[in-house]
């Protein structure tokens, strides 16, 4: 499998070099050059599987020869081996036709851990195989950075920056990145927002001395390894309520559109999936978006499901590319116009197919919050924010009660205890292999939202020097 860049400039790639190199040279990122395609008889396989073996066959056409099957096997398995559920990603019934998909089993509570677990034993794979080291750097707006840094920490071959938004994550957020305090592992809190934070990701990657000197490797989700990876849950749901004989749709509650566009490409896999709903808090672009066919950057608003405070989502491009027919030079385009006006239109014939497919919901905080009360009182299950906001989008969004509708929980419920009890009164507890988090020191450096000061900094931190 090569890889190619969505802004069509960038040299074309095999799976370890895109793992290693994140974002492409030309600021495009990376996407397979051709989908692979499961036949129906293939995905009614997948019913007999467990999730790491699920994991395996669904990873293994994107992998190439940097992993055999037998390693990807130890990999996944190892990823998944301390998760805190044995069906990994389990499905429970809310209404009729209507399940919730708890993604929240990680060490860090978040589905960021589905794809980081993966990723940092990827890494230590690959690295060891070239005997390399490299600096990652990532922006969070919460649960990447801890996802990251649970990952990667103490691994011999690897430096890790994780930039937050200071004072925009929770307390238990920033508690899980900044209570690591391994010799590796950097946590800077930006003056400014998530956006921000990725801008100054983005800007360190655009700078080819830099990247080359630091040698930067990217674990937000524009690293295509990470989407691969959550393409596999899209799957594990599908079959467990029918596919490939039967279709699914899916409600995802949506930040920088990775999680999305993992389902989009599981779809493009030969999974039936009849419709995403895309659910925003205030932050909605994606929701104006779907409905105007015009990308128009506002302020970001905080909000109480803090991980979706985000006006950019950059795995929107991915999926860009792939309705231009692959057409680079379009979505270069595209990226300019956004960057130059914050604003960008695609054709209304595009829009028209794009909503038979996508469509888009935003809560607001106080809709998220009797939401959680709802379903509580429906169910007894106690979503976080995030969650919340997901299932709000499905009921609003979702009119074919025949189709089942997997809404997907990326967050556990004690990793925004406030929301929740006021929504509930209820203040859902850690669980026991995070309890004495607020007890544990913390170690943070806060630095303006400035470019040139967080890269002297990581320069000056970074043990890896080419
Ligand atoms: C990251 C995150 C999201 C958004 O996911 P994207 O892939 O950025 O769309 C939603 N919920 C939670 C809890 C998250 O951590």
């Amino acid at each position: 499998m090569k890889y190619v860049s969505t802004r069509g400039q960038a040299p074309v790639l095999s799976f370890d070099d895109v793992l290693l190199a994140g974002l492409a040279r030309d600021g495009g990122l990376y996407v397979p050059e051709t989908w692979p395609e499961f036949e129906p008889e293939e995905i009614r396989a997948f019913r007999d599987l467990d999730y790491p073996a699920l994991a395996v066959q669904v990873m293994l056409p994107f992998v190439g020869a940097a992993v055999t099957e037998d390693e990807l096997a130890e990999i996944v398995a190892a990823a998944y081996a301390g998760f805190g559920h044995k069906a990994v990603a389990p499905l429970k019934q809310l209404g009729r036709n209507e399940w919730l998909m708890e993604l929240f089993h990680g060490p860090t509570l978040a589905f960021k851990d589905y794809a980081m677990q993966f990723l940092g034993r990827m890494f230590d794979h690959v690295l060891g195989q070239r005997g390399q080291r490299v600096t990652v750097v990532g922006a969070t707006s919460g649960d990447t950075g801890s996802a990251a840094i649970e990952a990667f920490r103490d691994r011999e071959a690897v430096d890790v920056f994780i930039l937050h938004p200071k004072d925009r994550v929770s307390d238990v957020q920033r508690r899980q990145m900044t209570t690591v305090l391994s010799a590796n592992v950097h946590n800077i809190a930006v003056e400014g927002s998530f956006d921000d934070c990725q801008d100054i990701v983005k800007g360190m990657f655009n700078d080819p001395a830099f990247r080359d000197d630091m040698g930067l490797a990217a674990v937000n989700s524009i690293n295509w390894a990470r989407i691969m990876s959550q393409v596999v849950y899209y799957f594990w749901a599908g079959v467990a309520l029918g596919a490939p004989d039967r279709p699914i749709a899916f409600a995802v509650p949506t930040g920088n559109f990775g999680n999305v566009f993992a389902g989009y490409t599981a779809r493009r896999m030969g999974l039936p999936v009849d419709g995403f709903v895309v659910g925003s808090n205030r932050n909605d672009i994606l929701t104006r978006f779907f409905e105007s066919g015009e990308m128009t950057t506002r302020a970001v608003v905080p909000t109480l499901s803090p991980s979706m405070d985000i006006q950019i989502s950059s795995n929107f491009e991915r999926l860009l590319f792939d309705i231009h027919g692959a057409d680079g030079a379009e979505v270069a385009r595209l990226m300019s116009d956004f960057r130059r006006d914050g604003t960008f239109s695609i054709a209304p014939g595009l829009l028209q197919e794009t909503r038979e497919l996508f469509r888009g919901f935003s809560s607001d905080d106080e809709e998220t919050k009797r939401m959680i009360a709802q379903v509580y009182a429906e169910t007894g299950e106690i979503l976080d924010p995030h969650s919340a906001v997901g299932v709000a989008a499905a009921r609003a969004g979702w009119a074919e009660p025949d189709v089942p509708m997997v809404i997907l929980a990326t967050a556990h419920p004690a990793k925004f205890p406030a929301a929740v009890e006021e929504a509930t009164g209820i203040r859902p507890g850690l669980p026991a292999s995070l309890a004495g988090l607020f007890q544990r020191r913390e170690r943070c450096d806060v630095l303006p939202n400035d470019l040139a000061a967080v890269k002297a900094h990581v320069r000056a931190r970074s043990r890896w020097r080419n």
